[in-house]
């Protein structure tokens, strides 16, 4: 029988930022016990670097594909209408979610794709989860309330998990109704992130994960410039410490999640 171990739903091991030590850091995540770490791809050619890293660490690490908001900046409409049909391929390569998508307000004010048009990759990337049954991994910066509105307006649940969640706690309760966990990284131990703080406390314990998003959010104090999946048992420390309970096996209930399946 497997024994529980974390699940870091949200790294991505693909980057060139572990090139130089990729075997290492997954020698300390198994360490740590972590047993699953899932890559999301983000663009096609991240599909194929995240593709490379299952083949090296099969029994670790799980799969996503999809196309990331910041993907969009160097694209035309005709380009990535292309990644999106070449999606439903991709995912027939064992992935168990479709991400990482979603909206990106911060992108769209300093020059980048508009929020409509991310929404329009955003919703056709949906519909390939639906039609797939997969769920979907979210990534939000700055329009939260667009992504709830957007979400809403499909009218059916949509699964998945929202990453590195910053958004305000009062959108929670819609939120985890829609069928969403609600998933925290290194900010957690910001000592100024109380927004996040907050968050992490009003999130039902069944629909909470974490995640080292690696390699872009190191852990407070910055010992290193990059996180990795070793970070996530402690963040799960954090996590449990600002509940103050409630949270007592976390390992299980990550393993029950959608995502780990
Ligand atoms: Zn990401």
């Amino acid at each position: 029988m497997d024994t529980p171990g974390w699940v870091d739903t949200h790294c991505h091991l693909d980057d060139p930022a572990y090139d130089e030590d990729r075997d290492a850091v997954v020698l300390r995540a198994e360490r740590a016990g972590v047993r699953r770490v899932v890559v999301p791809g983000v663009d096609p050619a991240s599909w194929d670097r995240a593709r490379r890293c299952r083949d090296r660490f099969p029994g670790l690490v799980r799969l996503a594909f999809g196309l990331h908001p910041w993907a969009l900046r160097g694209l035309d409409a005709a380009a990535w209408s292309r990644a999106i049909d070449a999606l439903p391929g991709a995912l027939g390569d064992g992935a168990l979610a479709v991400g990482e998508c979603g909206l990106d307000g911060r992108i769209a004010r300093e020059g980048g794709p508009s929020l409509e048009e991310q929404a329009k990759v955003l919703s056709a990337q949906l519909d390939v989860a639906q039609a797939f049954g997969l769920p979907v991994i979210l990534h939000a910066v700055r329009a939260h309330g667009a992504l709830l509105s957007l979400l809403k307006a499909r009218g059916v649940p949509v699964p998945g998990a929202l990453h590195s969640y910053s958004g305000p706690a009062e959108l929670l309760p819609e939120l985890v109704r829609l069928g969403l966990y609600v998933s925290f990284g290194g900010q957690v131990t910001n000592p100024k992130a109380t927004k996040v703080h907050k968050a992490v406390r009003l999130t039902p314990a069944a629909r909470l994960l974490v995640e080292s998003d690696g390699p872009d959010q190191p852990p407070f104090p910055r010992v290193s410039a990059r996180s990795e999946p070793a970070d996530v048992a402690r963040l799960a420390g954090v996590m449990a410490e600002l509940r103050g309970s409630g949270w007592e096996d976390p390992a299980a209930a990550l393993f029950g999640s959608a995502l780990s399946a």
